[in-house]
């Protein structure tokens, strides 16, 4: 560390233990790493006080130090996530942290309008918030801890993340590391924090906290309703249940490969995967032999779809946390299928109102309803997707039936002939996002939506037309 920064720092903790002496009762155990939630967002407020009189320019280098920081622990991090939550698989962790540390937008996000006439210039900008409260999931966690840290920072704010109790090592690591990159670039200390043992009464503490501005809340729907009740701004990104429909006109092989790669990410964990196809019958067939050849496994047996129904959805009806984001292979070497290659999904044949269909599984499980045409299957895809407008995907290569369908999901997400992450910004145009905000209406959220637009006027000038 350079000599000012060690100053800087020495000069913080001083002061810091000035203000507040029986601080020293409470110790940090990592950096940005808190014994209570009060605590953690009483540094944080402090923090974001100082961060607010930095340039933009210096917030710039805050989050390229983020990005230059986190990419050679890409792996580390990937294999500390798999490892303590036990979902997913090691290479997508690593294309979702790398998307996440390269496509997430910083400052740039943030853009200035301008009205002018002949009463002056009236502007409209993005300014912070204060303290943001991130709650973030176990599917994803580095990953959107990472691209929440960069947008909100980028907005000026500081943040308190309620990380997944199951994910709370690798969440606390990764904030000590986000907090000593930040420090690195601005000499701030604090600006991302967490506390030692995260759980639902402290995410609920946090809701209730006067000292945060805003909530960010990433996870199933349970927590996004408790957050949208709380009487605080909320961006609520929850549950999904996409659908993926396939009509005759399709480019079948490449449907078949996409829909395959998509619902097999990550095991399936990723909110916005295809977690059913909704297939016309003409090219049904067709469909599975080519989602065959790209390692997709086909049961045909009743008796051994309902093993795996038996198997993977616990008796309250919920997904088998044992089964969630577990490999295809794993799954069916417990139905008692003995595979010797690594299986990517387990597709099968089912009516509509199969529980496969209807529940967000999380599992390289993947559905397939036959319809007799293309109209049935809208009618089968708005109903499996329940409105809750997160996500829908379609392989045709008629255009007037993908603008119907667009307009009838009305999804935060529609992706047209591509796997679903094209969705996020994996090989897809646009910004990457971990927070996909339905319920409240953000889409993809990015810096813009963790700022507060402000009118700003002046009379009598700078209208130079
Ligand atoms: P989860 O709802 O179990 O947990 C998410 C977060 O909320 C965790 O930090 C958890 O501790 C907290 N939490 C849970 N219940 C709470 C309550 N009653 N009060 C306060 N806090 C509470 O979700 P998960 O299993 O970690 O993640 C998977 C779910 O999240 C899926 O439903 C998935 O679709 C959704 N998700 C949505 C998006 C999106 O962008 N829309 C992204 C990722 C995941």
């Amino acid at each position: 560390m350079q000599d000012d920064k060690l100053k800087e720092l020495i000069k913080n903790l001083v002061q810091e233990y000035v203000a507040e002496p029986n601080r020293a009762c409470a110790p940090i155990i990592q950096a940005g790493v808190f014994g209570t939630v009060n605590e953690a967002i009483a540094a944080a407020k402090k923090a974001q006080e100082k961060y607010e009189e930095l340039s933009l320019e210096m917030r710039r280098k805050v989050i390229e130090s983020i990005r230059c920081g986190m990419r050679p622990l890409i792996n580390e991090y990937a294999q500390a996530a798999l490892d303590e939550t036990g979902m997913g698989r090691f290479e997508d962790k690593v294309a979702k942290l790398t998307l996440a540390i390269n496509k997430t937008p910083g400052v740039e996000d943030l853009r200035t309008e301008a009205e002018t006439g002949d009463n002056g210039m009236t502007l409209y900008e993005l300014s912070a918030y204060g303290v943001i409260g991130a709650i973030t999931p176990s599917t994803n966690p580095v990953d959107t801890l990472v691209c929440n840290a960069i947008g909100m920072l980028a907005a000026g704010n500081s943040v308190f993340f309620s990380v997944h109790p199951g994910a709370k090592n690798v969440c606390k690591q990764a904030v000590e590391k986000l907090n000593q990159l930040v420090f690195d670039a601005c000499g701030i200390q604090n600006m991302i924090v967490t506390i030692n043992e995260p759980s639902i009464e402290a995410a609920q503490e946090l809701m209730k906290h006067p000292d945060v501005a805003l909530l960010v809340v990433t996870g199933g729907p349970g927590v996004v309703r408790q957050a949208m009740t709380s009487g605080k701004k909320t961006i609520g990104a929850g549950a999904g249940n996409p659908p993926a429909i396939v009509d005759e006109t399709a480019n079948i092989e490449k449907a078949a490969a996409d829909i395959v790669a998509g619902a097999s990410f990550d095991n399936n964990i990723l909110c916005i995967a295809e977690k059913s196809v909704i297939a016309v019958k003409d090219i049904v067939s067709y469909l599975i032999l080519q989602m065959e050849k790209n390692g997709a496994y086909y049961v045909n047996e009743p008796d051994v779809i309902q093993k795996l129904v038996d198997l993977t959805i616990a008796e309250n009806g919920s997904p088998s946390r044992k089964f969630i984001g577990k490999n295809a292979s794993y799954i069916l070497q417990e139905a008692g299928i003995a595979v010797d290659y690594d299986v990517r999904v387990i597709i099968m044949n089912v009516p509509k109102d199969h529980p496969f269909v209807v529940k967000e599984m999380l599992m390289p499980i993947l559905p397939i309803v036959t319809t007799e045409n293309f109209d049935e299957a809208l009618c089968v895809g708005l109903e499996v997707e329940q409105r809750l407008l997160h996500t829908a995907v379609m392989h045709s290569q008629n255009i007037g039936r993908l603008n119907k369908a667009a307009k009838k999901f009305q999804t935060s997400i529609f992706v047209k002939n591509g796997p679903s992450y094209a969705g996020l910004g994996f090989g897809g145009e646009g910004a990457a996002t971990f927070t996909i905000a339905t319920p409240t209406g953000e889409c993809t959220t990015t810096a813009k939506d963790f700022a507060r637009r402000r009118r700003c006027v002046l009379t009598d000038g700078f209208s130079i037309r």
